[in-house]
Formats: structure tokens, C-alpha cells, sequence
């Protein structure tokens, strides 16, 4: 599944092709994905200009220049491929002329530019909706996303008065999306390692009693942006390599410490515990029982 640092790795390699240019044409092969594509899509899309490509928690947000934002969200198998159409020159630097299944391949973008934008999904849990402007921050969707962890908002004080006198597992705090947005369970567990907290602490325990940040909080909040920063330097070494991309964006190698690592030895040097797996919401946690407490 796509996490924060991928959806933003595509959102910085579709950007390049798609603001500024127009679409063209629309070749949408079904009526639906995880949810019905919005009436008359291809139609409402066609000729309308990309001013920007932004991103929200999980969801990118192309601004359209009537007022209505293209969000696009990946789901569990979703990804984009930047081509070229035939004959031309392409302007996106992540054009590879292999393409994958195209039997997944559920809408087409046709760009003014002669770059043609592909969503495959094998698994179909991502979606397309256009939503005004205007209505975005109040939509469903949006009204009750937490804080962007890659934005300058995150910080100790931040994650002490979101998690005070919560009993919940840290854990589950970090992947609560109404507090904090996009977090997912690779990027939490590796943060919580490296913070050398256990994901089984009580998230309160990161405010004092009089609700400032303890010492934990402010080296927690350091490790998250960390984490998300090192995968999207990894995401785009990748897209800047044309051997490591076959024009697909977002999924890319990065080493974990102990995300899918139970039985390894832990990373910390000198620790010498092992990574175990335990599981917390139905989701595993992987962690070092020797130095994260
Ligand atoms: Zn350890």
C-alpha cells in the first residue's frame, strides 16, 4: 500500500506533466474503482487546465481552472505511469515506453502537453472524485484529517496536546488519521524504533501533567519527519534514476530497520535484542523489546 512519502513522490513526479497543462481527453474504462467515478467525469475533465498538483494527507488535489479539485486517491495497488503519445517528445522525465498490465489500466489521461497519464489498479480501492474548491475543507473526506506530519506543524508541543491523557497504545495514536494524516503502519513503526519507545506505551505518557511535551515527545516528533524525509529522498533518487523506474511513480526500494524484520537482530547498535511482532488493531507492530520502552 502506498504511505505518505510514496503519494508524495508521485505528486512530485506527475507534477512536472501535468500542471500547467490541459486535458485533452479523458478515456475512463469503467464506471467504477472503490467508488463510482463522479457523473459525467470524462466531460466536466475535458478541456479544463491543471493549475496545480497539491497533496492532503493521502489524497492528491489537482486544482482544475473552474474551481473543481481533481482528488485522486491510490487505495492499496494504485499507481501512475507517465507516457508519452505516440510521435511526440515527452516533457515528463518519466517516460519508459514498458508498461505494466494493461488490463488494470482503468483511465487515461490524455494532456495538451503529448504526455498521456495512466491509472492502473490492479486491486481497484483507489478513487477519483472532483469536489469545488470551496467545499474541500468541510468535504467528508477531508473535515476530519489530523495535522500533515510533512508540513512544519509537527512538533513536540504538537504531539503532547494531541496524545495528552490518551490511554491508547502509541502506537494507535500515531495511525489515528483524525490526529495525524497520512501516517501509516511502516513509517510508525520505524519512527517508534528509532524514537527507542515501545509502540505499547500509553500515548499519554508523552505530556506531563501540566500538558507540556515531555523529552519523548520532542525526539518522537524529530524521528517522524526523519523517517518520512529519508523515504522521500529515496523516492526521488528513484525517480531520478530511469534504470530504477519503468515509468510507474511511488513505489520504490527502502530499507526498514524493522518494519517486516521479526527474528532479525536489532539495528541500535550495541542493542543485541531481536524485532519481535506482536499485534495491536489487527495490524502488526514490529519492534525491539530491548530498547524501546
Ligand atoms: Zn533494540
Amino acid at each position: 500500500m502506498p504511505e505518505l512519502p510514496e503519494v508524495e513522490t508521485v505528486r512530485r513526479g506527475l507534477a512536472p506533466a501535468m500542471v500547467g497543462a490541459l486535458f485533452e481527453s479523458i478515456d475512463q474504462r469503467r464506471p467504477d474503482l472503490r467508488f463510482p467515478f463522479p457523473v459525467d467525469f470524462a466531460r466536466r475533465l475535458k478541456g479544463r487546465r491543471i493549475d496545480s498538483l497539491g497533496r492532503r494527507a493521502k489524497y492528491l488535489l489537482a486544482d482544475l481552472d473552474d474551481g473543481e479539485v481533481l482528488v485522486m486517491h491510490l487505495g492499496m495497488s494504485g499507481s501512475f505511469r507517465v507516457e508519452a503519445k505516440a510521435g511526440t517528445t515527452p516533457l515528463s522525465t518519466y517516460y519508459h515506453d514498458t508498461s505494466k498490465d494493461p488490463v488494470h489500466d482503468h483511465v487515461v489521461f490524455e494532456l495538451s502537453t503529448g504526455a498521456r497519464i495512466i491509472y492502473n489498479d490492479p486491486r481497484r480501492f483507489g478513487f477519483m472524485q472532483l469536489i469545488p474548491r470551496a467545499d474541500l475543507a468541510g468535504h467528508a473526506l477531508f473535515k476530519n484529517v489530523g495535522l500533515e506530519p510533512l508540513g512544519n506543524e509537527l512538533d513536540g508541543e504538537v504531539l503532547a496536546r494531541l496524545f495528552a491523557g490518551k490511554a491508547a497504545p502509541l502506537k494507535a495514536a500515531l495511525l489515528d488519521q483524525t490526529l495525524v494524516a497520512g501516517l501509516g503502519n511502516i513509517y510508525v513503526c520505524e519512527a517508534l524504533h528509532r524514537a527507542g519507545l515501545s509502540p505499547r506505551r500509553a500515548a499519554g505518557t508523552l505530556a506531563r501533567k501540566d500538558g507540556r511535551p515531555t523529552e519523548r515527545a520532542h525526539l518522537l516528533a524529530r524521528v517522524i519527519r526523519d523517517v518520512l524525509e529519508e523515504a522521500l529522498a529515496a523516492g526521488g533518487s528513484t525517480l531520478r534514476d530511469h534504470r530504477l523506474t519503468d515509468g510507474t511513480l511511488g513505489y520504490f526500494q527502502h530499507t526498514f530497520r524493522v518494519y517486516d524484520k521479526e527474528g532479525a537482530p536489532c539495528a541500535r547498535e550495541g542493542c543485541g535484542g531481536i524485532i519481535k511482532r506482536i499485534v495491536q488493531s489487527g495490524r502488526g507492530s514490529f519492534y525491539c523489546g530491548s530498547c524501546q520502552r
